[in-house]
């Protein structure tokens, strides 16, 4: 694939959301260890409201913005404004209804931007910024024009990622309060993120 057409980018979106919906109990249980159980629930609210929202986009840029907003409405905790932000940030840096590939990773970092000014989170803390941080990170510094490729290894810097968080110590949102007994168990944010992005890269890769 050469260029991310808005047909296939909301079949991504809604292939994540089979995905997030999927493996809601595994992202609540870890949620249940080390925060209050909502997890899984508040992700499938987020991105079926994003998922909806797409439904009647024309445009990458008016798409993501109504996509975010719906998401931001969402009264789902910490997720709703960590992707609604996320989607915001998208909207800011992408125009048209076909991308390529400076254009895809041009998005992805508009969103990761967006999503810096709504938290102080960042690589260790045991947040969802341990996937997507590195996710952008490889996003922007594969050398290809292949957008399959460039979501792949986004894919895979999000799930690695998401795996180190296990041996993390949780400094954000409710999971501080557990310190120490926070380590052993994969952050439920990286998780579902990590699920989110390896999503889109099934998506592409298929196409
Ligand atoms: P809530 O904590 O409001 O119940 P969720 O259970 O839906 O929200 O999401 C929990 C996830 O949100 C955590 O696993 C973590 O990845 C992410 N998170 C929570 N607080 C923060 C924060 N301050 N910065 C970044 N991510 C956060
Ligand atoms: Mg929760």
């Amino acid at each position: 694939m050469t260029g991310l057409t808005l047909d296939t980018f909301k079949q991504m979106l809604r292939h994540a959301l089979t995905r997030i919906r999927e493996r809601q109990d595994e992202f609540s249980q870890l949620d249940a260890t080390l925060g209050d159980g909502d997890h899984g629930t508040a992700m499938v609210t987020a991105m079926n409201a994003a998922v909806e929202a797409a439904e009647k986009g024309t445009d990458f840029k008016t798409m993501l913005s109504d996509m975010g907003f719906q998401v931001m409405m969402q009264t789902s905790g910490s997720s709703s404004t960590l992707l609604g932000a996320f989607l915001l940030g998208m909207s800011d840096c992408a125009e048209g209804t076909l991308l390529d590939a400076a254009a895809v990773r041009k998005m992805f970092a508009g969103g990761l931007k967006n999503v810096f000014s709504q938290t102080k989170a960042r690589k260790g803390g045991k947040t969802m910024m341990d996937a997507l941080i590195p996710a952008v990170e490889a996003i922007e510094n594969i050398q290809t024009d292949s957008i399959g490729e460039i979501l792949e290894a986004g894919a895979q810097a999000a799930r690695a990622g998401a795996e180190d968080t296990i041996h993390l110590k949780a400094i954000f949102g409710r999971a501080r309060n557990y310190g120490e007994r926070s380590v052993g168990t994969a952050d439920p944010g990286a998780t579902s993120w990590a699920c989110m992005l390896s999503a889109f890269a099934e998506t592409s890769n298929r196409g």
